[in-house]
């Protein structure tokens, strides 16, 4: 992380409302001249007692005048903060638009690798804590600056050794910050980590409650809980007080401009080259120095909350892109083939498929079998693009996946998992994302297809009901049957289905099952098959094994020639009979 590329960054977000915050800047700046006028009407008041011929017109005059140049200041500032607080919210809204943009770009599996959680904190809460900083920054950096400045060239053409004693106090304050900050980089970062660990306990300790409490585990959970939140505050505390004696000693010397201006003044005074007037106006000129030095010490943490946030959201904007092509293809038909498929998630894990051969034809139902962890998931996701293989090809009628535009590849594929996401619109328009055109009779019809009709008629809004609020009130057979009538609305030749584990009844069973069957008539389908009695009269079964094909063929080939499939036949139907001995038919557990 750098400065560098922190003001990079919000450079290039900020180009479209450059306009804007140069008028900002404009205005800031004029506030500053504004903001003079009144020290200048003081000097020539305090001049008219020194010359004795004050009379109350002129003071007037010179007030009226204070009062204008006050005015000036506070309007343009006004105009200057509402302007550049208007830019902070564009380029908020930019980067936030940036960062989603990237997230529909990149590879859906490198998306879905990241919890919903931190995608939410960096996209909504981390870059919120920017616009503070940034809207203020350029109003109050500019006059904070200016106004120094200006007082200093000022003070110069006084007296130039009166605009060095006022300065009398910078470098002695500024020892003091930088012994205070000589660990401050390094201190930041563990405070951030900290704070972040923290986030992360919490959200872990709320997200695991159910559990927590079912295995009655609330004291040793909420010890952990208690403990990071204890050595947080421990961890603030212990930083608060390395630094809060320095602090109120800079604290204490940055501000005192009159340490240096009443002892060089007067000596200067006394010697005759200032005069009193002169000597009074340079004192109230250094007091309006205080408070713009001051704000430097905490813009300097405001800053590196910026860069942090920044940091963040670099992350989410520099995600790999997944290359798209514009050039439809033409396809004659729906066959899949994986020709010599490698794919590694990362390289400390390396390669989880290897050289994997297969063709799926069009029309056929192929089912892959095997250990968890073998690589069922990660094929099913590669037809999907949810990643780019690593070496060989995926090809649907010969042409490789990578040459099929991306939208094109989405009609293509229906991708139905357990987990389907159900968005918070009625459930008419959940089925309708399948085909966003269709009517609602076509919406009623994969409705029908799907089972679903029964259970929907069930809800007191029937097909208004939210699916937020019928979440809670279905089954999860219930919401997969919803899934699996998107689907069928969409209709895609070919579909992936990550079968479904566990059910609560025999009856949901069924319909599922008949769902099922309705979403892939016709289809080339592939199953990733968790009970292997569904999947009987596949085509062709495919044995994962750690990453390679270990076997395919029909059931009764593979019974003959594959020793683990035998071994998983046999255990399944093991637990089928032990299932229906225990009275279990409708059980939990359902294989
Ligand atoms: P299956 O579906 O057969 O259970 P997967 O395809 O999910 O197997 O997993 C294959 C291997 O890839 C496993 O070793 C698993 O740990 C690893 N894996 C799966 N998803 C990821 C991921 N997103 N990042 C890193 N490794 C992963």
């Amino acid at each position: 992380m750098n400065e560098h590329g922190t003001f990079c960054t919000i450079y290039r977000f900020a180009q479209e409302c450059r306009g804007k915050m140069l008028a900002s800047i404009l205005c800031a700046i004029i506030s500053v001249a504004g903001g003079l006028i009144p020290y200048w009407a003081v000097y020539r008041i305090i001049l008219l007692f020194f010359e004795g011929t004050p009379s109350t017109g002129s003071i007037l005059l010179w007030a009226g005048v204070a009062a204008a140049g006050y005015l000036i200041k506070l309007v343009f500032y006004g105009i200057s903060t509402t302007l550049s607080h208007r830019s902070a919210y564009q380029i908020l809204e930019s980067l936030r638009l940036a960062m989603t943009r990237r997230l529909m770009e990149a590879p859906l599996g490198v998306v879905l690798g990241n919890t919903a959680g931190k995608l939410k904190n960096i996209i909504v809460d981390r870059v919120e804590t920017i616009e503070l900083p940034l809207a203020h920054m350029i109003p109050e950096g500019i006059s904070n600056l200016l106004l120094p400045a200006a007082v200093l060239i000022y003070m110069v053409f006084l007296d130039w050794r009166m605009a060095l004693a006022s300065l009398l106090c910078v470098p002695l304050g500024a020892i003091v910050y930088t012994v205070m900050m000589r660990n401050y980089n390094s201190q930041y970062a563990a405070y951030m980590e900290a704070s972040n660990h923290v986030n992360s306990v919490i959200v872990e300790y709320v997200e695991g409650i159910e559990v927590i409490k079912a295995f009655n585990q609330s004291t040793g959970s909420y010890e952990k809980f208690a403990k990071s939140v204890h050595s947080f505050k421990e961890f603030t505390l212990a930083w608060f007080r390395s630094t809060w004696k320095l602090m109120n000693l800079g604290g204490a010397i940055l501000p005192s401009t009159l340490l240096g201006i009443l002892p060089v003044g007067m000596l200067l005074y006394i010697d005759g080259s200032l005069t009193p007037a002169e000597l009074t106006l340079c004192m109230i000129l250094s007091l309006s120095i205080i408070a713009p030095v001051t704000w430097f010490t905490t813009a300097v943490n405001d800053w590196k909350s910026v860069e942090y946030a920044i940091h963040d959201a670099n992350e989410l904007l520099t995600l790999p892109v997944l290359p798209d092509t514009a050039e439809p293809a033409a396809l004659s038909s729906y066959h899949v083939r994986l020709q010599d498929v490698c794919f590694r998630y990362n390289d400390r894990d390396g390669d989880v498929l290897h050289n994997i051969n297969l063709d799926l034809p069009a029309g056929s139902f192929t089912a892959l079998v095997g250990p968890s962890g073998g690589g069922k998931s990660t094929v099913a996701r590669l037809i999907a693009r949810f990643w780019d293989v690593g070496s060989g090809k995926i090809a649907i009628s010969g042409i490789d996946i990578r040459q099929i535009p991306l939208a094109q590849l989405s009609e293509l594929v229906s991708f139905v998992t357990q987990d389907n996401f159900l968005f918070n619109c009625s459930l008419l328009e959940n089925i309708r994302l399948g085909k966003p055109s269709a009517s609602n009779e076509e919406v009623y019809a994969a409705a029908r297809a799907a089972q679903c009709e029964e259970f929907i008629s069930r809800l007191d809004l029937g097909w208004a009901t939210s699916a937020g609020e019928a979440g809670s009130k279905l089954s999860g057979g219930e919401r997969q049957r919803v899934a699996i009538a998107r689907a069928i609305l969409k209709n895609a030749p070919i579909v992936i289905l990550d079968e479904a584990t566990a059910f609560t009844d025999p009856e949901n069973e069924d319909k599922l099952q008949r769902s099922i069957a309705a979403l892939t008539k016709g289809k080339t389908l592939l199953v990733i098959a968790h009970r292997l009695s569904t999947i009987k009269n596949a085509d062709q079964i495919v044995l994962l094994d750690q990453g390679r094909i270990a076997a395919s063929g029909t059931q009764e080939e593979l019974l003959v020639n594959s020793p683990l499939y035998r071994e998983m036949w046999n255990a399944h139907i093991g637990a089928k009979a032990w299932a229906a001995n225990s009275g279990m038919k409708g059980g939990i557990v359902h294989v």
